[in-house]
């Protein structure tokens, strides 16, 4: 006999998502008022979007918790690009997988990215590929000093990459990570960093939401402000990102970063995701990231991507702070993903939205006021970067 709970809802497509982190969290509560349900597979038994679905505890290389996965849902995505390349296609061979296998492919690796963006027309910083300390001192022949040498795969948030100032720094970085393949880049004294979400249904649309400014400390990202840019850049990057889509007949939605440097857009790196960056959409635009990406791999109609006030995003990074006094600010959104507190791990985030950027502005040194560390002096970083409200 079947009991009631046992019954499947009426509607609800059911998603299934590679990782269980933030950012399947915030698919799923964007997921949830649209009737859809969630299995997200996921190693660790505490993953924090278990809270909007159900958790599959497996390990991403364990290709069948995959094809379990696969099995049990309609269509599969991920919220993170080091997804093993053989689990994605083993997935992709039993049900609808979006982005596709190949984005992963292409993500994964920073020698094969910035080739490819380069081949797409897109400007970079000098790169040179490295497997040996040959190679690197013909690297550090070419493109001079200082420069950035990063391992090819598996870094995020700034870790896999070390600095290179001078000749005295070779030696230590190549203890660092000379065991691993690697890019030397030129460094790039930016003006600012950027970036640009935008999304893909399958039927070929696309839609982007404004370029956003965003300050990191430590190689993770602390404040994103979005728009304040001109149309002539929005153009732009929006054009480098149509031709990646296309090129890689995607879904869902991607995010492209750059560096600001004399007036030009010069690519960092893309991420075939929802993207941290982005989170002030849920609080600041029509429709946010999370939910777009959801109808573009469900094949419903995409939202709007306009922003509806001016907004930014705090990052909260191993600590928060206290909840009562930040919501005294009005047009404060919180959002706090529920997982253990340790120093470098983002555990919320807080979007303020305001009636004009002046007002937007006094509620940001409320907030970094109370949140206190680095965040006023952050602050007066990304102010000083935009133009006069
Ligand atoms: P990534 O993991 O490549 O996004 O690097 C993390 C952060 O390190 C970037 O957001 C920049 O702030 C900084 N960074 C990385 N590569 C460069 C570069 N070539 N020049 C200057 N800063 C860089």
């Amino acid at each position: 006999m079947t009991t009631g709970s046992e019954r499947p809802p009426a509607s609800g497509l059911r998603i299934g998502v590679m990782g269980g982190g933030q950012l399947a969290r915030m698919l799923g509560l964007a997921g949830i008022p649209l009737g859809f349900r969630f299995l997200f597979l996921d190693p660790a038994p505490d993953a924090g979007a278990a809270a909007t679905g159900e958790l599959l505890q497996a390990g991403f290389d364990d290709a069948e918790a995959a094809l379990e996965l696969g099995r049990r849902v309609d269509v599969a995505t991920f919220d993170f690009e080091n997804v093993p390349e053989r689990s994605a296609r083993a997935l992709e061979e039993i049900c609808a997988l979006y982005p596709p296998s190949n984005a992963l492919g292409a993500s994964q690796d920073r020698l094969f990215e910035k080739d490819l963006l380069v081949r797409l027309g897109a400007r970079v910083p000098s790169y040179h590929a490295v497997s040996s300390r040959t190679d690197l001192l013909e690297g550090l022949d070419k493109l001079g000093y200082p420069a950035v040498m990063k391992t090819r795969r598996f870094g995020y948030d700034g870790k896999g990459q070390v600095m290179l100032r001078d000749a005295e720094d070779l030696e230590r970085a190549w203890q660092q990570l000379g065991d691993s393949k690697l890019i030397l880049e030129s460094f790039v004294p930016f003006e600012s960093e950027c970036s640009l979400i935008g999304v893909r249904a399958r039927d070929g649309e696309t839609r982007f939401w404004p370029l956003t400014r965003n300050v990191h400390a430590d190689g993770i990202l602390t404040l994103s402000l979005p728009g304040g840019f001109g149309a002539d850049l929005q153009t732009e990057a929006e054009g480098i990102m149509t031709r990646l889509m296309d090129h890689l007949a995607y879904t869902g939605v991607l995010t492209m970063e750059f560096f600001l440097r004399d007036g030009d857009l010069l690519f960092n790196e893309f991420a075939p995701r929802v993207h941290n960056s982005g989170h002030w959409t849920i609080d600041g635009a029509e429709c946010s990231q999370f939910e777009n990406h959801l109808r573009a791999i469900s094949g419903l109609p995409l939202g709007a991507t306009a922003m509806t006030s001016p907004s930014l995003m705090f990052n909260w990074i191993g600590v928060m702070p206290p909840l009562a006094r930040a919501l005294e600010i009005p047009g404060l959104h919180w959002h706090d993903y529920g997982k253990q507190a340790r120093p470098g791990r983002k555990i919320g985030h807080a979007t303020l939205t305001a009636p004009s950027p002046g007002e937007l502005r006094s509620r940001a040194e409320r907030l970094g006021g109370i949140a206190g560390g680095d965040f006023p002096a952050l602050l007066n970083v990304l102010f000083s970067q935009c133009p006069a409200p």
